[in-house]
């Protein structure tokens, strides 16, 4: 029983205050736990754009559970389908078995996915997060191509199991284990802000110079490779969006040395930026396209699309239980059907417009705002050292310190946010794709005074 009680806990104060529950998950919970450490509430209720905890206090929901909730909290078009699903007997779990559910699933699914990618695409259904479509791309294409290395970009995220996470650019969880996948090799992605070439928008075309002499030249120490796996923005990387002419370079370059190109469209997919798929607005087909996270509908489903041709590994290759979840694939269709009935991908769009003036709006005020990209409804407004002197591009130093306050702050005034990017110097924003126009207004209005409070808080300590 001693271990039910928090023993720092003063005596005075009842044990079922909300205060006590923080504190009781904190200190049974992993040292690892993330979120949680700066959203020090107890989350208890979700109306789609809000969310409320165990005081009643009302939050703006910026970070849609990290992109998930495309129709944000108990969406009822998405909770109708659910709750009808439950009471119809049908199977809740199905292994990767043919089921009514999975087949409207693939059939929407098939159906949303641009033409010219679906005539030939396969789809395998991996463990239930967006590691596992990553891991089952790894395998595949090892297994198709017969090669060994797969090239991946600096800034990249692609998850946190051993494959996934030898592939992503960010050292924090990497350092202390020594991974994993041998043959991972890191290439510029277009960071025009931080340009790794010091050439700011230059970093297009010098880019894909780069990467085409680096995968042409028989002395590059690079053997071809399996695979080259890319965000088309980079999502925890900064919300960095690469240029539609990158994309286009890559998906030539890739073709002409015939190498499998595998876009990963875990955050990006399903309408969040303005189009349905990221890589659309480039005009381009890969090879394969990692979903997950929206297409789940707000439950845990993840999927691996490919053409056919490396459909080369045999029955059980990417097995796992909970590769049939019955009710991830009834909400996930509620959501792509949803999303194309209220043609989403073009609200994303147009909202998006409307929440980049507001970003731009605070900017004019606050030096400390280096640079605002994203796209739809995916933005990111990076923090920095204003009064340090800048590099020959005009980009200052980061200032994750800063940007961690403010997200502190945000909290205090009702809106959740994320950070990301280099030194954790990057606001991300991503609110629910059914945000209204006054919702982003609100958003923009609790940022500003969010930046302000913080940037004021600052000034005191120094
Ligand atoms: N790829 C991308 C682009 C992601 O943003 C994420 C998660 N943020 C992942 C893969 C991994 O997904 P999960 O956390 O569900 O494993």
């Amino acid at each position: 029983m001693r271990s039910q009680t928090l023993t720092t806990w003063p005596q005075e104060r009842a044990e079922n205050d909300h205060e006590y529950r923080y504190r009781y998950i904190q200190a049974r919970e992993s040292s690892a736990r993330t979120y949680a450490n700066s959203i020090d509430r107890v989350l208890e209720r979700g109306v789609l754009a809000r969310l409320y905890d165990t005081e009643g206090r009302e939050y703006l929901d910026c970070l849609s559970c990290a992109g998930t909730l495309a129709l944000g909290h108990n969406h009822p078009f998405v909770m109708k389908h659910v709750w009808d699903f439950l009471q119809s007997g049908h199977l809740q779990q199905g292994l990767d078995i043919s089921t009514p559910a999975k087949y409207s699933f693939i059939r929407t699914l098939f159906d949303i996915l641009p033409e010219e990618f679906a005539a030939n695409a396969r789809v395998q259904f991996c463990g239930p997060t967006g590691a596992d479509t990553i891991e089952a791309a790894i395998k595949l294409f090892k297994t198709a191509t017969g090669r060994r290395s797969i090239l991946a970009f600096h800034g990249g995220y692609h998850g946190m199991t051993a494959g996934a996470l030898a592939l992503t650019g960010n050292l924090q969880a990497k350092k202390q284990v020594h991974t994993s996948l041998p043959d991972v090799h890191f290439l510029p992605y277009p960071y025009a802000y931080r340009c790794p070439f010091g050439l700011g928008a230059n970093v297009t075309e010098v880019s894909l110079q780069y990467i085409e002499r680096l995968i042409a030249d028989p002395e590059s120490g690079i053997v071809k490779p399996a695979a080259v796996i890319v965000e088309a923005i980079q999502g925890e990387g900064g919300v960095i969006p690469a240029p539609v002419r990158w994309l286009q370079g890559l998906r030539e370059i890739t073709r002409v040395h015939d190498i499998p190109l595998i876009i990963d469209e875990v955050q990006t997919g399903l309408a969040r930026t303005g189009d349905l798929f990221a890589f659309e607005q480039a005009g381009i087909v890969p090879d394969a396209v990692c979903l997950s996270k929206a297409i789940g509908g707000g439950y845990p489903l993840s999927v691996l699309l490919y053409h056919e041709r490396y459909d080369r590994w045999s029955p059980g290759a990417h097995a796992g239980t909970f590769r049939g979840n019955q009710i991830a694939m009834v909400a996930g269709t509620a959501t792509m059907e949803f999303i194309q009935r209220e043609n989403l991908a073009e609200q994303s769009r147009a909202k998006g417009l409307l929440l980049e003036n507001h970003l731009h709006a605070i900017a004019k005020d606050f030096p400390h705002v280096g640079d605002i990209r994203g796209r739809g409804l995916m933005w990111g407004m990076e923090i920095v050292k204003y009064d340090s002197a800048s590099d020959p591009i005009g980009s200052r130093p980061a200032n994750g310190l800063l940007a961690k306050m403010i997200k502190r702050e945000c909290i205090q005034h009702g809106l959740i946010i994320e950070t990301g990017g280099r030194h954790g110097a990057v606001l991300r924003l991503l609110p629910p794709l059914i945000v209204t126009n006054d919702d982003l207004l609100e958003i923009a209005e609790k940022l500003r005074k969010s930046i302000q409070a913080a940037v004021e808080c600052k000034k005191e300590n120094i």
